[in-house]
């Protein structure tokens, strides 16, 4: 394969910047395992990934320049669908759309919950924290059972597959021992070779509501409306509430809504949301349950926005079993977001700030507050997205915009996203994922007890890769310099 390849199309800056010297796909465990005994003789850093798709934080590119990415594509196996128990096991390999139709062609009894565009793989992007938008949309809490192997070549199990023989590996997560799943989630301790999943059985019936909120201001009572429907599972799986600025992006260019200087004033998004008849806020979900339980939690939802925001405008569409599929449902895999990468028209490039919230209305007014605010200062438009992962969590998504080939605006941009990382981390938000370019400021951005939590892991980095070779820098656990 041809390494520039490995670059990352959507850099923020320098392509360079993230170069990678060469890259190695091996097509099974023991081609993997000699690459490692090469890369520890010769000291070779190496970047693992799955499908190489990691849209926005980086793509195929490695965080230290001129590491070697080694490429798992090959591993593309889908080594079990469990349809009693709901589950898969997959290797790196296996794309989101290879395992679509894979569901499919066994008439689709279990359903996989895929991230806003589908091109990467189901272990990259659950590894990476990845979000999608059924009950089972957060992607890493659905992970059950891993096989890793550590730098130096030995292959393990974790949970019920360290039993010989276990029928029962992607049944529990917490059996004897410490649960090591999330260890090798955003780390750089291993190399990911098979991944356990759960899938969702095909559903009853679905409800696709959208929400539409008029007021700039209405941003804490409709997070205070949301938290205690999520909390109690009434709404059953991930919202996403888009700001004005998202909402007028969709089908546009930006030179089509505002040809003036800085980001795009908010009196001039209020103009076009009123055109197009939206209100500032939009919140759209899916609610999943046999149909008449789906009654039931629509007439709690209308309830609860009657009383609190009774100007919001909601509209809820129907499915159920053995209908055709809707494009709303979102079962169908899409590269639909692609699109507003040129918002400032080609080439363009992006990626986003992630802090996670706690869903309380006056501290998602803060964090938003602040966020709009310094896109703003920056001339950058604040495009955010918000997603009720869990009754206890908002990851906002605020994206930055920009064309590639402008330095200035790159430059700004990385300006922006740094300046933000200490607003956040002065009021104690952390992030939920970043651009390899971002991955030491979002690090450091973990403060308490003067960055305590960097240690262990620079540790564990050293007992389980001593030579540094897989993915240094990764997350910000860099390995300790060796003479
Ligand atoms: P996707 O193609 O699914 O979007 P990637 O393959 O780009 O995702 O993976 C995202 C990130 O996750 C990579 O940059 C890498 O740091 C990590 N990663 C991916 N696959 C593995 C793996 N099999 N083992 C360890 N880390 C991995």
């Amino acid at each position: 394969d041809d390494v520039a390849s490995y670059l990352d199309p959507f850099a923020i800056g320098d392509q360079d910047e993230h170069a990678a010297s060469a890259a190695i796909a091996p097509s099974d465990i023991s081609q993997l395992r000699a690459i490692l005994a090469i890369a520890n003789k010769y000291r070779v850093p190496l970047w693992p990934v799955s499908m190489g798709k990691n849209f926005a934080y980086g793509t195929a590119a490695p965080r230290l320049r001129g590491a070697v990415v080694l490429d798992l594509k090959r591993m593309n196996r889908v080594i079990e669908v469990n349809e009693k128990l709901g589950y898969a096991v997959v290797e790196p390999g296996v794309s989101f759309f290879d395992f679509k139709a894979e569901l499919d062609k066994r008439g689709g009894a279990l359903w996989m919950s895929g991230p806003a565009h589908s091109w990467g793989s189901v272990i990259g992007n659950a590894l990476e924290h990845g979000v999608g938008y059924t009950p089972y949309g957060r992607h890493a809490g659905m992970i059950c059972g891993m096989e890793v192997m550590l730098a130096d070549g030995s292959l393990v199990r974790t949970g019920l597959g360290s039993s010989e023989g276990t029928q029962e590996w992607q049944c529990y997560k917490w059996p004897f021992g410490p649960s090591w799943d999330g260890v090798f989630t955003q780390s750089n301790f291993g190399i990911v070779t098979k991944m356990g999943i759960w899938l969702m059985p095909q559903p009853a019936g679905m409800a696709g509501v959208s929400i539409s909120v008029p007021g700039r201001d209405d941003l804490a009572a409709l997070v205070e409306t949301l938290r205690p429907l999520r909390l109690d599972d009434t709404i059953n799986a991930p919202y996403t509430i888009a700001n004005g600025w998202r909402q007028i992006s969709s089908g546009r260019l930006r030179s089509d809504a505002y040809d003036g200087p800085g980001a795009i004033p908010a009196a001039r998004v209020g103009d076009l949301l009123a055109r197009d008849g939206d209100g500032w806020w939009s919140v759209i979900f899916n609610l999943f349950d046999r149909p008449a339980a789906l009654d039931i939690r629509l007439d709690a939802i209308r309830s609860a926005f009657a009383t609190s925001l009774p100007g919001a405008k909601i509209d809820v569409r129907r499915w159920a079993r053995g209908e055709p599929l809707q494009a709303w449902m979102r079962q169908d895999l899409s590269l639909g977001p692609l699109g507003t990468v040129n918002w400032h028209g080609g080439p363009g490039g992006h990626t986003d700030f992630g802090p996670i919230i706690a869903p309380v209305g006056e501290r998602v007014s803060q964090v938003y507050g602040l966020i709009e605010k310094r896109f703003i200062e920056h001339g950058v438009d604040p495009w955010v997205g918000m997603f009720g992962m869990g009754g206890r969590a908002i990851v906002m998504v605020a994206d930055l915009f920009y064309n590639r080939d402008d330095a200035e605006m790159t430059t700004r941009c990385r300006t922006l996203f740094r300046i933000l990382c200490k607003d956040m981390a002065d009021i104690g938000i952390g992030l939920y994922r970043s651009h390899i370019s971002f991955m030491d400021d979002a690090a450091a951005m973990q403060g308490w007890n003067d960055g305590a939590f960097g240690g262990p892991n620079r540790r564990f980095k050293a007992l389980v890769d001593p030579n540094g070779i897989i993915a240094p820098g990764k997350q910000g656990i860099w390995p300790e310099k060796k003479e």
